[in-house]
């Protein structure tokens, strides 16, 4: 069965951690990284697949950390598919530089980890001899957490999950998968969203999270800094010290809500899953200059996922070719399309549009077309839009640019027929 024809869900939970396994579980995330990295380095510019990967690295990484043998080859896996998204991006002709291991988090799979549903816990393996760490989740007081729904029924299977260390506290991203039932895959609908640093997101149903008052506002704590860092104080210290949280508590504020606008967005036009770039990919279009909103996308691709997954919505990561060039109407490719920063205007169909919605769409149909594909069948999948829904093989009316325009406001839009019919 191929690996399309499950529905996927996923469960986030925090763990309650004794402060003896803490000290465990930061070894582990830090050993974890850097057999990674260990696996990246080697295989770097020689092989791409997993097994060779595995066969060149596995070794090295099992005998230069304290990994135990399943986590080496989870590490080794890792590494395999970030040389691989790399490679697609090169062959787009972007930027694409050997990955660095530094966000806090480990996979676990069925071999590394047990869930006891009944008990509400989780084992995990650490690094070293084998050891193994047991925690229980904290999963929601009343039985309404929808977390239940997948713990408390047999047909869903746990799968790959992952652990995350986020604002001093440990969550597990637990994986569920459950075979679809009849002949046709069934996709759902779609939500596409481009982020970028005009606009920290922007969704295929063209609602736009403008980012000029974060910038702004990071501006003036990073002119306060400034200030503080001449003074060379002590005091100055302790002032900078308290800046820098200040700044972080905003930036955070803000990640929540264009989170919640994102989440409540891909309800309001029924989706099942919403789609992101990979975030490998945005870090090549930042300016050197703005590399904390790489942290910044890191966070709220991880706050969209747990505020989705309370709604039985997933979250993906693709790696689409050509986002920015590609015309989502027709599929034309030219860097001709993108006369300024802002503007999509396609060479071949005339389609004329906010570059970063042409974006946003782009990253829903590249998504679901490569589901179809790798799955070997026509699956049932559309993609939300602002003026309705459409099924990427049928095509549709173009979308005129003077609606574009007039409605590309920060509010929901409603929810229209699909125009294709
Ligand atoms: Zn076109």
């Amino acid at each position: 069965m191929s690996d399309n024809n499950y529905h996927r869900r996923t469960a986030i939970t925090r763990l309650s951690v004794s402060e003896s396994d803490e000290q465990l579980l930061q070894q582990t995330v830090a050993e974890y990284k850097r057999g990674c990295q260990i696996a990246v380095d080697m295989a770097w510019e020689r092989c791409r697949s997993k097994s060779d990967i595995q066969n060149l690295a596995y070794d090295e990484v099992l005998a230069n950390t304290e990994l135990g043998s399943q986590h080496a080859i989870l590490a080794c896996h890792q590494a395999a598919a970030n040389i691989k998204s790399c490679i697609t991006r090169r062959q787009d002709g972007k930027k694409a530089s050997k990955p660095t291991y530094t966000t806090p988090t480990v996979t676990y799979d069925s071999r590394t980890m047990t869930l006891f549903t009944d008990r509400q816990q989780v084992s995990l393996t650490t690094h070293g001899d084998f050891s193994r760490v047991r925690a229980d989740l904290v999963l929601p007081e009343d039985s309404d957490g929808y977390q239940h729904q997948y713990l408390d029924d047999d047909a869903w299977e746990p799968t790959e999950s992952t652990l995350h260390y986020r604002d001093g506290e440990w969550y597990l991203h637990l994986g569920f998968r459950k075979p679809v039932a009849d002949d046709t895959t069934e996709y759902g609908t779609v939500l596409g969203v481009d982020l970028g640093v005009d606009q920290v997101a922007v969704t295929s149903t063209a609602r736009f999270f403008s980012a000029g008052e974060l910038n702004h506002e990071r501006r003036e704590y990073e002119r306060v800094r400034g200030g503080l860092q001449e003074t060379g104080t002590q005091n100055a210290h302790r002032t900078l010290q308290e800046v820098s949280g200040r700044e972080d508590e905003y930036v955070k504020h803000v990640l929540h809500s264009v989170a919640n606008g994102i989440v409540a967005e891909a309800r309001e036009y029924g989706c099942a899953t919403i789609v992101f770039e990979e975030l490998d990919g945005i870090r090549d279009r930042l300016p050197d200059s703005l590399w904390h909103s790489v942290w910044a996308f890191n966070r709220l691709t991880d706050y969209v996922e747990y505020k989705a997954a309370v709604h039985g919505i997933d979250v993906v990561e693709t790696n689409p070719r050509n986002t920015s060039k590609r015309c989502a109407e027709c599929g034309f490719v030219a860097d001709a399309n993108r006369p300024t920063r802002e503007t999509f205007e396609c060479q071949q169909c005339g389609n004329r549009n906010h570059a970063d919605y042409n974006a946003a769409k782009n990253v829903a149909d590249v998504y679901l077309r490569r589901e179809q594909q790798s799955s070997g069948r026509r699956g049932i999948g559309q993609y939300a839009l602002k003026s309705g829904v459409v099924t990427p093989n049928r095509g549709y009316t173009p979308y005129s640019a003077m609606e574009a325009e007039a409605e590309s406001t920060d509010k929901p839009h409603p929810h229209r027929a699909n125009p294709s019919g």
